[in-house]
């Protein structure tokens, strides 16, 4: 499976412990992620994550396109709920993104701790099915 993973700034330490915590399991999909969230968590773990721009300058919009393309069968997303972000559209943009296409999205570690655990026990499966193709469907 593709993973997307990213962070605000706030809740950084939280991805890179869950991250730590559940790099076993992390270790046998594919990670992407926003520049610096990447970045972090591959210092923390060793772990191979393609990087994309930092969220700001367009990461999420870079993610929420491999989400339209079929690519990403999970995101796993830390938000702040409590500070403002300068790029709030873009985030917009990305959770509604993965509703059009059925890409689970975590957007808290409570619910990135249940869609782990899904990855562990085959219930993303269906991502084989639905996986969009890239045309105007
Ligand atoms: P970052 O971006 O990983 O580059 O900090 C995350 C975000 O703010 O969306």
């Amino acid at each position: 499976m593709n993973i997307a993973l990213i962070a605000h700034d706030r809740k950084k330490k939280e991805i890179v412990d869950f991250s730590i915590a559940y790099k076993g399991v992390l270790s046998t999909h594919t990670l992407f992620a926003t520049g610096t969230t990447g970045n972090e968590i591959a210092k923390a773990t060793g772990l191979p994550i393609t990087r994309y721009l930092s969220g700001p300058l367009g990461g999420d919009q870079q993610l929420g396109a491999q989400v339209a393309a079929g690519n990403m069968d999970l995101v796993l997303f830390f938000r702040d709920p409590l500070q403002a972000q300068p790029h709030e559209p873009d985030i917009t943009a990305l959770i509604r993104l993965c509703d059009v296409h059925n890409v689970p999205i975590a957007t808290n570690m409570g619910t990135a701790e249940v869609l782990i655990s899904g990855l562990k026990n085959g219930a993303f499966s269906f991502r084989k099915v639905v996986k969009s193709p890239e045309s105007n469907d």
